[in-house]
């Protein structure tokens, strides 16, 4: 009997404690790192604060109308506020991001969210400070005008975002 409770016991506190592991990790988004291939390029540092890399995945968009883009950040990169002329869609495949549209709050994107960018909204997406981040990013409309970058995201907005 005596035996039974500790196994019973053991078994608990072995489940609280993988329990509360995994929700550490999904509530911090933290990931040892996001496998960065050869076939990627650093991310154009005029365009970029921080560290990342970009594959262009599809581009013929006389074909297909849309181009595709695996865009990588490394924890504290994001780009500069810029907009798309002919609109652009991310889809998150890996950690945790920030995404912000002007005058708005930031939204927390996770792995499987989509953010629906319509043309000329001028906006930013990166990394959280602690965590890497990947999104597929969509170029629609790909015959409409080149995105028009901005200014960066300074440290000062980037570590104090309204959430
Ligand atoms: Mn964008």
């Amino acid at each position: 009997m005596k035996k039974e409770i500790i196994t019973i016991t053991f078994a608990v506190v072995t489940a609280l404690a993988i329990n509360s592991l995994n929700a550490q990790d999904m509530s911090n988004g933290k990931l040892d790192k996001i496998e960065v291939t050869e076939d990627m390029q650093p991310v154009n540092p005029d365009w970029f604060t921080g560290t990342g890399w970009l594959e262009m995945l599809v581009t013929d968009t006389d074909t297909f109308g849309v181009s595709v883009g695996n865009v990588i950040f490394k924890p504290g990169c994001r780009n500069h506020w810029h907009k798309h002329p002919g609109g652009q869609l991310l889809i998150v495949t890996d950690g945790m991001g920030y995404y912000q549209e002007r005058g708005k709050p930031v939204q927390v994107l996770h792995k499987g969210d989509v953010v629906a960018i319509y043309p000329g909204v001028e906006h930013w997406h990166g990394a959280t400070p602690d965590s890497w981040f990947a999104h597929m990013a969509l170029g629609t409309n790909p015959e409409a005008a080149p995105t028009e970058w901005m200014e960066p995201v300074s440290d000062d907005v980037y570590f104090n975002l309204d959430k």
